[in-house]
């Protein structure tokens, strides 16, 4: 693909200029009418549902779990979207994909489609605490990542190990979509097929370095022992643990309508499945 395919395509949306010092767009009415529509939905598509929490440290927080499992001969897939309450694209994108059924058979499911209530209700980056939940997960100072982390700790015998695992997430100060994909065991490589469909219709950053790290047609691909950063996101913690193979963390710029950054996530997101369902098929 060329760089301008990315960037010249007269169709695409335009850039609002609204952000300033960070996400000034429209947030999620009520992060409680959000999690009914959603139950809804994954119930319509047989998804069991369960809040983790701990009722007596952590009295007002609870974490929904939707779990798919089709069969226990397919590969497992974990997607998780609301660590940053300022990022409403990616709980909203997962929305929509469950209404209108658009996860693939032939592959099961976890999903944590809000893992950051508090700050998604209140549009902050943050917890209620005032931590950073996605430089949270190798510190578990928060209730959100220690609900999380013991989550994750009570499947140690029962894995999935997912083929893959899916972060969604936004970023304020960036000029179009990209992601990071860490795949330290060098299986496929699905990142190009996603911005080559995500590009059709949203713009693509096309920088030789997105936040700090060098990127190609907007993909990262992180190449340093990552486990020795000092703070950890989700997306390092389930490969640190080995819990996931490998990670892709999906990344719209919100200077862009909410509509459209819902339609690329849903886009980069049907895409990225449908490829893992295709390589699962292969292998
Ligand atoms: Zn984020």
């Amino acid at each position: 693909m060329s760089e301008s395919s990315l960037s010249s395509k007269p169709d695409l949306p335009v850039r609002l200029n609204r952000n300033l010092n960070g996400y000034l767009g429209e947030k999620l009415d009520s992060v409680d009418g959000y999690l009914v529509e959603i139950l809804k939905a994954a119930r319509r598509l047989e998804f069991s549902a369960t809040w983790l929490g701990d009722k007596i440290r952590h009295p007002n927080l609870e974490l929904l779990w939707l779990r798919r499992k089709t069969s226990p001969d397919q590969p497992w897939v974990y997607i998780s979207s609301g660590v940053h309450g300022d990022e409403p694209a990616g709980p909203l994108a997962l929305l929509r994909c469950m209404q209108s059924g658009a996860l693939p058979e032939g592959l099961n499911y976890d999903i944590f489609p809000c893992l950051n209530p508090w700050g998604l209700n209140s549009g902050s980056r943050l917890t209620s605490t005032g931590i950073d939940l996605n430089r949270d997960y190798k510190s578990l100072q928060t209730p959100e990542a220690q609900i999380h982390h013991q989550w994750f700790q009570s499947r140690k015998n029962h894995p999935p190990n997912y083929l893959a695992s899916i972060c969604i997430h936004e970023d304020w100060e960036s000029e179009g979509f990209y992601l990071y994909e860490v795949n330290p065991g060098k299986l496929p490589s699905h990142a190009e097929f996603v911005i080559e469909e995500v590009a059709r219709t949203f713009p693509v950053e096309s920088g030789a370095m997105i936040d700090g790290m060098p990127a190609q047609q907007g993909i990262i691909r992180p190449e340093e022992n990552i486990e020795l950063r000092e703070e950890w996101p989700e997306a390092i913690y389930m490969i640190a643990h080995q819990i996931s193979l490998r990670n892709y963390t999906l990344e719209t710029s919100s200077d862009y309508s909410l509509k459209s950054r819902v339609s690329a996530h849903c886009i980069a997101l049907q895409t990225l499945l449908e490829r893992l369902r295709l390589e699962s098929e292969i292998l």
